[in-house]
């Protein structure tokens, strides 16, 4: 009989988002006459793709409906006019050396996150923040790389506590991690490493002789100059690290589909035999499993480049870290303690009079009809906390917020 991957049934089931649908439903179905329920626990944006953005896929579709300029199977890596666009727009213009044959163009940052896992062995030692976006330790479970679920924790992972006495910013581990994931801007905790932090990752990382898997999916949403963009703008870097990234929160691409990774040649591997290039086992991996992003989303993307592109993006993040900027000021007002929102379209809140995360959601659904997310779905170091979307309609995030004074 054929067998299954054994490590998928160590996976923990995926409640959180399911759980939070299943209450709001029972609440809607006992309170049918009441005002509108308004979702703050979203993680997708609600602004529309941008007018240069749509334009140029209007245009790149024509092309795919014309003899002389329909596009078949992509370039491996991707369009050079996409990778080259990445190359200079977010590497070169900031003095980072990055060449465009070191950009991988896919369909979005999750699959990335995911599919690296394909290069790394089963007995490295995971390192995650907790909270963390779920996906980097599902996708370690999947590989074999967790180890047992004990009912809080798995047993192979390192977890670094992200909470307000260390800023949210993950300690050095005192035992050895080979593998560190990273998130800054930092999804689900709003806050984001600066040089100094970053710093320290990238020094360990290099005597350790680590690989940190960095998720700046949010960068786009950084205000302050002494926050990185991009990892590779600590020294060294690029001996260390990969770097994850996506349009889907920059432009809006969520359900158009556009990311990137970048993979230095200079990144190698020591292995039996000599070293290993990571970028040729990334591009052997891509080669193999992934036919590329549509020509339509990297002609969208590419748009996003232009003058007017890169004009209608600020607007929209404006748009949003407005939200967040009204969001911080009138929560502080209503007397919680609020963290993040500063350079990342996330508030993480600390729950009133130490309820719950799960009370603290449910509170806020019943009295203020406001959906929020429990921090304890994003792991232990989350119970206590709630976390807040800005990319809600400005209108409906000032009547949840008018709610939730009332409440106070
Ligand atoms: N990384 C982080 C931290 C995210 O929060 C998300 C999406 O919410 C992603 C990656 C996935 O992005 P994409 O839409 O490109 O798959």
């Amino acid at each position: 009989m054929f067998k299954v991957n054994p490590y998928f049934s160590q996976l923990q089931p995926s409640y959180l988002f399911a759980e939070i649908a299943r209450r709001v439903r029972q609440y809607e179905a006992t309170h049918p006459d009441g005002a509108e329920i308004i979702s703050l626990g979203i993680g997708d944006v609600t602004l529309t793709l941008t007018p240069s953005v749509t334009g140029a896929m209007h245009q790149a579709t024509d092309e795919m409906g014309c003899a002389d300029s329909v596009r078949g199977y992509c370039p491996d890596g991707g369009y050079t006019f996409l990778t080259e666009a990445i190359a200079a727009h977010d590497y070169q213009s900031r003095n980072i050396s990055i060449h465009a044959d070191e950009v991988f163009v896919s369909d979005g940052a999750k699959s990335d996150l995911g599919n690296i896992g394909d290069l790394l062995s089963a007995d490295n030692r995971v390192a995650v923040c907790d909270p963390v976006y779920p996906v980097y330790i599902d996708s370690n479970v999947m590989g074999g790389r967790a180890g047992r679920w004990d009912g809080t924790h798995y047993a192979n992972l390192i977890y670094l506590p992200c909470t307000p006495e260390n800023g949210f910013a993950p300690q050095l581990p005192t035992e050895h991690a080979d593998i560190i994931y990273l998130c800054s801007p930092n999804n689900p905790t709003g806050t984001a490493l600066t040089y100094s932090q970053l710093k320290q990752w990238v020094d360990y990382a290099r005597s350790e002789e680590s690989l940190i898997i960095f998720d700046s999916a949010y960068m786009a949403y950084i205000r302050q100059d002494d926050i990185p963009h991009s990892i590779y703008e600590i020294e060294g870097a690029r001996e260390v690290a990969i770097e994850v990234r996506s349009f889907s929160k920059t432009a809006g691409f969520t359900g158009l589909r556009c990311g990137y990774t970048v993979v230095p040649r200079a990144l190698t591997c020591r292995a039996e035999g000599g070293p290993v290039s990571l970028h040729s086992l990334w591009s052997r991996r891509q080669s193999t499993k992934f036919n590329g992003a549509g020509y339509i989303a990297q002609r969208a993307a590419l748009a996003t480049y232009t003058p007017q592109g890169i004009q209608e993006t600020l607007d929209s993040i404006d748009y949003y870290m407005s939200n967040a900027a009204m969001m911080r000021r009138r929560l502080c007002e209503a007397g919680f303690t609020c963290y993040g929102g500063e350079n990342a379209p996330y508030l993480w809140l600390r729950t009133p009079d130490g309820q719950s995360s799960w009370s603290c959601f449910d509170r806020l659904l019943n009295e203020c009809r406001v959906v929020v997310t429990p921090g304890s779905g994003f792991g232990p170091n989350g119970e206590g906390f709630i976390r807040l979307t800005a990319f809600q309609k400005r209108e409906k995030i000032q009547t949840a917020m008018e709610r939730i004074r009332q409440l106070m």
